[in-house]
Parts: structure tokens; C-alpha cells; sequence
């Protein structure tokens, strides 16, 4: 927290603390707390309660909720549609598995991974940074490979990157994760990118753009890698400090380095699509087909390598473009033929891909996309008196049980400011339960837009409810 905001929220403590009657404790609580926070800092165990989470991570609000309402609506359609089971795998994995399976020498693991030890200090974790390791665990741990393939998982939920924080970018983000096992066709991977392009047409996002590149097999690729690491000895003097290392570790990063000197060597770079041996020509050649035939808006990006050292072959990135052409990628996934069996499984094709929900939202935002609002309430339920508010809670969940969605305000004992909420929301019918109607086993049903009301029978109130609200949408539409 920067430290103006800090002083501030301890003042509002402070100021709230003086009016209430209980003030010397408080005043004595705050100076304890002020004494600890100067002895250990923030985020220590014993130091200063912070009312923020750790930097790079965010609450998701209510009012922000119709985005990602939207959004999951969406990517469950279309795991439905195209034939994908959803798959729910821990948060935290051994650290190995993604070590092993994206790679030492990739920015994820070697500086972005949220690394500990177990309590006893037994076991190395992690908190995922990604899903398609832990999802490849899951299939060879359950055996999936005896099933028919292809095997289709679908999977959403938080991934964690110690990463610089800024605008789209968190330390903990939501990815939307499509996996699919046991086929080599690169008609798959073109059936992927139409899925993607399905989801963001569906979300309103039109102005995107497929990135697509091949980085070869392991046969095709090595050659390619000592070329290319070649080119770039010969030009090392005008590669940035990172770049200088990853020629050792990891000579492909260098291809989308972000730095201008950087950039400008890459650009006369050897390319991989120049270096595919027959196989990964015919596969490269034949995904190009599919996506001209679907008619899908896409360009061949020779840089583009993805930064997972599992990929093969097909690589893609789905690009947003706004008014200016700034471009960023909203998602993007690849071939890895060789994880399953690297993870010690037999040879098992996949290809997956993932998008980042976080980015998506805020593309849904800035083009003004349609939300998903839930429905508003058009009954409000007051009560009056101790039997009727006895009463109230069952009425309630009865009218809800009938698919009515009810509003209340039980806390409140006076009718005046109960009906003051229930004309605040804007309901309907206000359905009223005083001392009188408790005890008859009646409640007074108040048609908020004729204006008339009647007293039914509480085995009659759903349908009497029902029959006003039906009335009011017919009312509503003639008037249109
Ligand atoms: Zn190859
Ligand atoms: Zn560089």
C-alpha cells in the first residue's frame, strides 16, 4: 500500500475509534498495533494487519461479477458443444512436475513460480503457474489413457506468476484451460483456435487476430536451435543482459525479447517454419489449410515461440487489437506431443490452449461487451410483529422454492422502513405479514403498479404472486 493510503485508513480507524464509547481501549488497542508494526513489517506473522491482499493479487467484486459471469457462461457452452469434459486439479503441485515439464531456463520457472516447502520441510510445491502440466499429470494418475481418444479436459480457476504487476497483468490471474490428448491430426488444433475464436465472437470481442508459428519436433528443432544460436553468437554484442543469458539456457526466448536492440538482431534471425523437416512441414501446411477454410483471421508470426519448453509444432496466440493497433494476447497454446511421455507415459499427440481471463474481462470492457445480469427480485416480503416475523423466514424460502426471487429485510422491526427498501428495489408486489394476518394465516398482497391489493391464504399466496407478475409482463409489453 503506498504510504499516504496507509495513513489514511489507520486516521479513519482512529476517527471511528474516538466517537465510540469504548474509545480508551481502542486508543490503547491502535498504539499496541502501531508499536508491533514498527518492531516487524508488514506481511510478517505478528506484524500490522494489512486490509489488502498481496501486491499483484485483487478481490473481484459484485459490481465486476456480470464480466465473469458472462465469461464462464460462455467457455461452458462451448466445452459442451465441443465435446470436453471439465477437470478441476489442485492449486499446488509438486514443484517437479512443472520444472520438468515446462523447463529450467523459461522466465516461469526459473523467476515467476511461487516456490515452498511443506510444514517439516519435506516436500517442494508450488502454486501453478499454469494448468497443462498438472492436467497431463492428472491423465496419466487416473489412467485416462485406456479412454477414447481424443480425450477433451476443460479446466478454469486461478494460476499464480511472480511477475511485475501492471494493468491486465496480476500475480494471480484466472485461465480458461483446453486440453486435448491422443490425436496428431492438426485438424485439432485448427478446431481449438475456431473454439477460441468462437468465445471471444460470442463475448462481443470481434477485433482479434490468430498468431500462428510452427517450432518444429525435437528431430527439426535442433537444428534449428544450433543455427540459431549461431546467428545470435555472431550478433551477441547487441543483445540485452537477459538476452545474453539465454543463449545459453534458452536461445529461442531471444526471438520475442521485448528490447528494441533486441528486436532488431531477431528480425534478420534464421526462421523455424524455414527449417521443418517433411513431417512438421505437411502438419504446418495442412493447419493453414483448415484455418483458410474456416475463413479465420490469422497471420504466420516466425517470432512467435511461447515461453513453455513442452511445445511442438503448432504454436498460436490470440491477439486483441484496439483503435491505436497496440496489440496484446488475450491467450495462446500449441502442440506438445512429447509431455506425457517425458512425465513417463507412452506416446500421447496433445495439444491445448489457454486464455487468460483476466485480459479477456478487461477486453470485454473496454469494446462495452453485453454481461450476463442476473435476474432482480420482483417481491418484496415485510413482516410486522414477533408471530409474523416467526412466520416470515418459511414464507420466503416457500416463494422461493416456486422459482419467485424474494427480497426482504427481516433485521428492520418498523414497516415504514421496510417498505422504504421494498420501494428502493423497485418490486413488483410487496407482500405484507402483520400481527393480524400471522395469526389468520393470511398475507395482504400489494400490487405495486395498479396499486390494488387483496389479503389471500397463505396456500394460495404462489399462485395469487404468480398470476399478478404474469399479468404486469403482458400489461408491460402492450404498453410497448
Ligand atoms: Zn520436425
Ligand atoms: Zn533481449
Amino acid at each position: 500500500m503506498p504510504k499516504a493510503k496507509k495513513k489514511s485508513v489507520k486516521k479513519t480507524v482512529k476517527k471511528a475509534a474516538n466517537k465510540s464509547a469504548k474509545s480508551a481501549a481502542t486508543k490503547k488497542a491502535i498504539k499496541t498495533s502501531k508499536v508491533r508494526a514498527g518492531a516487524k513489517k508488514s506481511g510478517e506473522i505478528g506484524g500490522e494487519i494489512l486490509l489488502q491482499p498481496p501486491r499483484g493479487m485483487r478481490d473481484l467484486l459484485p459490481g465486476e461479477q456480470s464480466y465473469w459471469s458472462q465469461i464462464r457462461r460462455v467457455l461452458s457452452r462451448m466445452a459442451l458443444e465441443y465435446g470436453f469434459g471439465r477437470i478441476d486439479t489442485p492449486a499446488v503441485e509438486y514443484a517437479n512436475l512443472f520444472i520438468r515439464s515446462i523447463g529450467s531456463g523459461t522466465d516461469i520457472v526459473d523467476k515467476e513460480m511461487y516456490l515452498f516447502s511443506s510444514r517439516g520441510g519435506g516436500d517442494k510445491l508450488a502454486l501453478r503457474p499454469e494448468f497443462t502440466a498438472s492436467i497431463a499429470r492428472a491423465y496419466l494418475q487416473h489412467g485416462m489413457n485406456v479412454l477414447a481418444k481424443p480425450v477433451k479436459l476443460f479446466s478454469t480457476g486461478p494460476v499464480y506468476r511472480y511477475d511485475r504487476p501492471q494493468e491486465g497483468r496480476y500475480r494471480e490471474h484466472f485461465q480458461a484451460n483446453f486440453d486435448i490428448f491422443g490425436e496428431q491430426d492438426p485438424i485439432l488444433d485448427a478446431q481449438l483456435i475456431q473454439l477460441a475464436h468462437r468465445v471471444m465472437a460470442s463475448l462481443g470481442i470481434k477485433n482479434i487476430q490468430f498468431q500462428v508459428n510452427s517450432i518444429g519436433c525435437p528431430k527439426c528443432r535442433k537444428e534449428y536451435q544450433d543455427l540459431l544460436v549461431a546467428y545470435f553468437e555472431s550478433k551477441k554484442q547487441k543483445l540485452c543482459q537477459n538476452c545474453k543469458k539465454r543463449l545459453e539456457t534458452n536461445p529461442l526466448r531471444i526471438l520475442d525479447c521485448k528490447e528494441d536492440k533486441c528486436i532488431q538482431v531477431a528480425s534478420a534471425a534464421p526462421q523455424s517454419i524455414d527449417r521443418l523437416c517433411p513431417e512438421c512441414r505437411v502438419h504446418f501446411k495442412n493447419l493453414l489449410e483448415y484455418l483458410d477454410e474456416l475463413d479465420l483471421p490469422y497471420m504466420i508470426n516466425p517470432k512467435l515461440v511461447r515461453g513453455l519448453n513442452y511445445y511442438t509444432k503448432t504454436v498460436f496466440e490470440i491477439w486483441s487489437g484496439d483503435e491505436n493497433e497496440r496489440k496484446y494476447s488475450l491467450g495462446g497454446g500449441g502442440r506438445y506431443d512429447y509431455l506425457i511421455e517425458e512425465l513417463g507415459g507412452e506416446h500421447t499427440p496433445a495439444v491445448g490452449f489457454a486464455l487468460g481471463m483476466d485480459r479477456v474481462v478487461q477486453e470485454m470492457k473496454r469494446v462495452h461487451a453485453r454481461t450476463h445480469v442476473e435476474p432482480k427480485p420482483q417481491v418484496f416480503l415485510a413482516q410486522l410483529g414477533d408471530l409474523a416475523k416467526k412466520k416470515s423466514l418459511k414464507t420466503f424460502a416457500e416463494l422461493q422454492k416456486n422459482g419467485i426471487l424474494t427480497a426482504e429485510s427481516f433485521g428492520r422491526g418498523s414497516l415504514k422502513s421496510q417498505l422504504r427498501v421494498a420501494d428502493k428495489l423497485g418490486v413488483q408486489i410487496t407482500l405484507i405479514i402483520g400481527q393480524k394476518e400471522a395469526l389468520d394465516g393470511t398475507v395482504i398482497v400489494k400490487d405495486m403498479v395498479s396499486g390494488t391489493q387483496e389479503t389471500v391464504g397463505m396456500d394460495k399466496l404462489v399462485l395469487s404472486v404468480k398470476k399478478i407478475l404474469k399479468n404486469n409482463v403482458i400489461v408491460s409489453r402492450n404498453g410497448e
